[in-house]
C-alpha cells in the first residue's frame, strides 16, 4: 500500500521539473510557511533550494542520495521526498518576497545537479528569485564540472553574489574514489580547483566557498591543508559532516568520531580567526592531529565563543552567518555535529567533554 502511494508520488514528481519546480529543504519550507512545523531552538537563516530532475543527478558521488547508480532507489527517493519537498518555483519566489517583507530572509541558495539542463535552469531560477526579492542575497551552489568563465559571469548577472562549490573531498585520492573516475563519476579534482579560482577572481574575496566534508576517508592533515590553502586565497572553506545515507554506496561507512569532529572544528577556528601558524599543528604517523601549540587561554576563549561549533555557511547581507542548515548533518533527536544556533553554556560543557582536548593541547 505504502509502496503504491510512494510510486504515484514519484511518478507525479518526475514530471515536475526545474526550472518550473524546485525542491526546498524541510527547514526552509517551514520558514516560508509552505510546510507546518517549528524548528527546535532556531530559525532557518537560508532558504536552500535544489533543482529537480527525474534522474536525480547524472554524477555518481558515492555518499550522495542523488547519485546516478545508487542502490535501494525507493527508500532513497522517500528520503529525498520527505526532507526536500517539491514546490512550483514561482510560488517559492513569491513566499521568499513575502518573508522578506515581513522580517527578512538571510539568504537564498540555489543548488545545481549534474544535468544537461542545469546551467540554463540555474539562470532562470536565479532570475526568478532575484526579480521577486531583489534585496535578498543569493548563492549559487554550482556543479563545477558544468561551469566555465562565461556561465559564471551569467550567474552573477542573474543576481547571485556568492558561488558555492561542492569540493567535498579534502584530497585528490578521496575525490577520485568518491566523485571522480573511481566512482564512475564525471568530476575532476583539478578542474574543480580551476573553476574555484576563476570564480574567486570574478566574485571577489570570500565570495566563493568550498564545501569540504569531514569523514570521507581523508586525514586531519588533508583538512588542515585545505583550510590553509583557502585562507591564503581568501576563499571560504565550509565544513560539512559525512552522514551515511541509506541506499548509497557509502551507506555502511561510520561517521567519524565526535572527538575528531570537534577538534577539527576548533583547529579550523584557530587557523581562520586566531592566525594559528601551520607549524603549530603536529600530526601522528597516520596524519591525525597529535598536538596543537596554542596558548590554553586562546583555546579556551575560542571554545567559549562557541562559533567554532556552529554551522559553517554563507553570510546574510550584514555578514552574519545565514546558512545554518538545521538538521543538515544530524537527524532530529541526534547529537548536533554543527549547531544551527550559538551553543549555550550547557552545550559548551558537552562540547568540551566530546573534544577530549587534553590529548592534543597541554598547558
Ligand atoms: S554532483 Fe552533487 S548532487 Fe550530484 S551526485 Fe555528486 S554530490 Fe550528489
Ligand atoms: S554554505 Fe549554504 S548558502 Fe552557501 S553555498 Fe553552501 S549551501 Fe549554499
Amino acid at each position: 500500500m505504502t509502496t503504491d502511494i510512494l510510486t504515484m508520488t514519484e511518478r507525479s514528481e518526475s514530471t515536475k521539473l526545474s526550472p518550473d519546480y524546485v525542491r526546498i529543504s524541510a527547514a526552509a519550507a517551514m520558514e516560508l510557511g509552505l510546510k507546518p512545523g517549528r524548528l527546535h531552538r532556531c530559525n532557518c537563516g537560508c532558504i536552500n533550494l535544489l533543482q529537480n530532475y527525474p534522474e536525480g543527478c547524472f554524477a555518481n558521488c558515492s555518499y550522495c542520495g542523488l547519485a546516478r547508480e545508487r542502490p535501494g532507489i525507493a527508500e532513497l527517493n522517500s528520503f529525498i521526498r520527505v526532507d526536500w519537498p517539491l514546490y512550483p518555483t514561482p510560488l517559492v519566489a513569491e513566499k521568499i518576497a513575502e518573508r522578506e517583507a515581513n522580517g527578512g530572509v538571510g539568504r537564498v541558495c540555489i543548488a545545481q545537479v549534474q544535468d544537461g539542463r542545469a546551467n540554463e535552469d540555474l539562470l532562470t531560477m536565479t532570475k526568478m528569485v532575484h526579480d521577486a526579492a531583489p534585496e535578498v542575497p543569493i548563492s549559487a551552489l554550482i556543479t563545477a564540472t558544468l561551469m566555465d568563465r562565461e556561465i559564471l559571469a551569467e550567474i552573477k548577472e542573474a543576481g547571485a553574489d556568492i558561488i558555492g562549490i561542492g569540493m567535498d573531498a579534502a584530497n585528490e585520492e578521496v575525490f577520485y574514489n568518491t566523485r571522480g573516475k573511481g566512482a564512475k563519476g564525471p568530476h575532476d579534482w583539478d578542474y574543480h580547483w580551476e573553476i574555484t579560482y576563476i570564480a574567486r577572481e570574478m566574485y571577489g574575496p570570500y565570495r566563493v566557498n568550498c564545501h569540504i566534508i569531514i569523514g570521507l576517508g581523508e586525514t586531519d592533515k588533508d583538512l588542515v591543508n585545505v583550510f590553509y590553502k583557502c585562507k591564503k586565497d581568501q576563499i571560504s572553506a565550509y565544513l560539512f559532516s559525512f552522514n551515511p545515507e541509506p541506499g548509497t554506496a557509502m551507506q555502511d561507512l561510520e561517521r567519524q568520531p565526535i572527538d575528531r569532529h570537534r577538534r577539527i572544528q576548533l583547529v579550523k577556528q584557530l587557523i581562520e580567526k586566531n592566525r594559528l601558524p601551520r607549524e603549530a599543528i603536529e600530526f601522528d604517523e597516520n596524519g591525525f592531529i597529535s598536538h596543537v601549540g596554542s596558548p590554553l587561554k586562546e583555546v579556551d576563549k575560542a571554545i567559549e565563543e562557541g562559533d567554532a561549533f556552529m554551522t559553517d555557511g554563507c553570510p546574510d547581507r550584514d555578514g552574519v552567518m545565514a546558512c545554518n542548515r538545521p538538521c543538515g548533518s544530524y537527524r532530529p533527536g541526534e547529537e548536533y555535529r554543527d549547531y544551527p544556533f550559538k551553543p549555550n553554556s550547557k552545550d559548551l560543557e558537552l562540547i568540551r567533554k566530546e573534544m577530549q582536548l587534553s590529548d592534543i593541547i597541554t598547558a
